[in-house]
């Protein structure tokens, strides 16, 4: 899709600091990352969100997950922790209409989903 930011940055037309490419998926750090560690991973074909994703998409989605394994290592974090977070749609806060992982490690995350787990 032409006016998608992550397309644009899954073809190399627009400026990241890309992590790794191959035929599936793109991975790059973060705009504004959150934490020290906090890299986006792509699927290079235009998905909307989780909720658009059909069988023909887990061939990426598999690579998409074993990448940022592989780089949450590379980045040091694999003993300390991390978190793989796929906002999804409005009261997730997705802001980005591209299927993205965030992965974000380097320090402790704020919400467990022990602390108020109760439904309001
Ligand atoms: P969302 O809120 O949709 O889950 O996450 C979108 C993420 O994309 C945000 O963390 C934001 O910082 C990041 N982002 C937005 N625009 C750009 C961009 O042009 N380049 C990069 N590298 N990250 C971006
Ligand atoms: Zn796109």
């Amino acid at each position: 899709m032409e006016d998608c930011i992550f397309c644009q940055i899954a073809t190399g037309e627009r400026q990241a600091v890309v992590l790794y490419r191959d035929e599936l998926v793109t991975a790059f750090e973060d705009l504004h990352p959150i934490a020290p560690v906090h890299f986006l991973v792509v699927p290079n074909r235009h998905i909307r969100s989780v909720n658009e994703v059909t069988g023909a998409d887990e061939d990426a989605l598999g690579r998409l997950v074993s990448v940022a394994r592989r780089l949450a290592h590379e980045k040091g974090v694999q003993a300390s922790g991390y978190r793989l977070v796929i906002n999804t749609g409005p009261d997730a806060g997705q802001s980005v209409f591209h299927l993205h992982v965030h992965v974000i490690g380097g320090r402790k995350m704020p919400f467990r989903f022990e602390d108020g787990a109760q439904m309001r």
